[in-house]
C-alpha cells in the first residue's frame, strides 16, 4: 500500500492524538504536521504534545509514518539581517529535536530566501546554517530540502540549487529532498508531458534516492509562472492524471506522499471550513479515474 496522508493540524488539548486522530478521518496511512503555529516560532514542551498516545492510536488505525514540516518563517539563506539567520539557526536546532521526539524521521525544510543577495549567497549561507546545527546533532533525523516554486527570491527553484547546497554540506547523508508537485510545476518542470525525463534529471543530478517526502498539490498557476498557489487535486494546472501516477509510482511506494491541496468553503460562504483530504485521499488512491473526485463540494 503506498503512503498516502495530507498535511494535518496539531493543536488544543489532544495535540498529536488529535493529529493522528484526523488523518485517520481522512483514510491515510501517514500525516505531516508542524510542531505549532507555520508563521512563528511559540511552541509548547515535548511533554505536553500527548506523543505516546498519538502513537498508540496510530498503530491501532494503520498511520505507519509521520513527517515534520519547520515553520517557513526560518531563513537559513539570509545574509542581509542577521537576526534571521541567527533565529533561524537556534530555531533549527531546537525543531531537530523536537522532531526526534516524535518518533519523525524527516524534518521538511524550505532552503531559504536570499533576499536580493543573489541565489549564491543564498546558497552559501544555508550550507553554513545547515552545517552548524547538523555538525553538533546526531538525532536520527534527515532533513529534506524541499524544491520551491522560485517565488520571490527563494533559492532551492532547481535541482541544480538543491544539489548545490548537499555540495557543501558536511553530513551530507542527514539530507533529503522534499518534491512538491506545485512548487516544480511553477518552476517550470513539466511533470505533464515530460514526467519522466523530470525524474531522469532529478535523477542524474541528486539521485532519486534522495526523495523522502512527495507533496502532491496541482497548481493555480501555468508552468513556470513561479508563483506558489496550490490548487484542489484535479483542479489545476498539473491534472489529475499526472499527481495519480506519480502517487502509484511503485519507486516512490515508500515514501510518504502528502497532500497540501486548499480547504473548501461550504456553498455561499467565503471561510474555507472543509478539508478536502479525505474525498481527494479516496480519489488519488483508485485505480483509475473514478468520479469520485469532484464532488460537488468545490465552493472555491
Ligand atoms: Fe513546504
Ligand atoms: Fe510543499
Ligand atoms: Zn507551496
Amino acid at each position: 500500500m503506498t503512503l498516502l496522508g495530507s498535511h494535518v493540524g496539531m493543536s488544543g488539548k489532544e495535540m498529536f492524538l488529535g493529529s493522528v486522530k484526523e488523518a485517520v478521518s481522512y483514510g491515510a496511512n501517514t500525516l505531516m504536521l508542524y510542531t505549532g503555529a507555520p508563521q512563528n516560532t511559540r511552541r509548547k514542551q515535548i511533554e505536553e504534545l500527548r506523543i505516546g498516545e498519538g502513537w498508540e492510536y496510530a498503530a491501532q488505525h494503520g498511520v505507519e509514518e509521520i513527517v515534520v514540516h519547520a515553520p517557513y518563517i526560518i531563513n537559513l539563506a539570509n545574509t542581509v539581517k542577521p537576526e534571521t539567520y541567527e533565529l533561524a539557526v537556534t530555531f533549527l536546532e531546537k525543531e531537530l529535536k523536537r522532531t526526534a521526539a516524535m518518533k519523525s524521521k524527516v524534518l521538511i525544510l524550505h532552503p531559504g530566501s536570499h533576499v536580493n543577495a543573489g541565489a549564491e549567497a543564498g546558497i552559501e549561507q544555508a550550507i553554513k546554517g545547515l552545517n552548524t546545527v547538523l555538525d553538533q546533532n546526531d538525532d536520527d533525523v534527515v532533513i529534506a530540502l524541499e524544491t520551491m516554486a522560485g517565488k520571490g527570491s527563494e533559492i532551492g527553484r532547481s535541482f541544480q540549487e538543491i544539489r548545490a547546497i548537499y555540495d557543501g554540506v558536511h553530513k551530507r547523508e542527514r539530507l533529503r529532498v522534499c518534491l512538491d508537485t506545485c512548487h516544480l510545476n511553477d518552476a517550470g518542470y513539466d511533470l505533464v508531458n515530460r514526467y519522466e525525463e523530470v525524474l531522469r534529471e532529478f535523477d542524474e543530478i541528486i539521485g532519486l534516492d534522495q526523495i523522502a517526502v512527495i507533496h502532491v498539490n496541482d497548481s493555480v498557476n501555468p508552468l513556470g509562472s513561479h508563483k506558489d498557489r496550490h490548487a484542489n487535486i484535479g483542479s489545476g494546472t498539473i491534472g489529475y492524471e499526472t499527481l495519480h501516477r506519480l502517487v502509484h509510482d511503485v519507486r516512490f511506494q515508500a515514501v510518504p506522499k502528502i497532500l497540501e491541496t486548499p480547504w473548501l468553503c461550504a456553498e455561499g460562504e467565503k471561510k474555507k471550513t472543509i478539508p478536502p483530504y479525505k474525498e481527494e485521499i479516496a480519489w488519488l488512491k483508485a485505480a483509475n479515474k473514478g468520479n469520485q473526485g469532484s464532488n460537488g463540494r468545490r465552493g472555491i
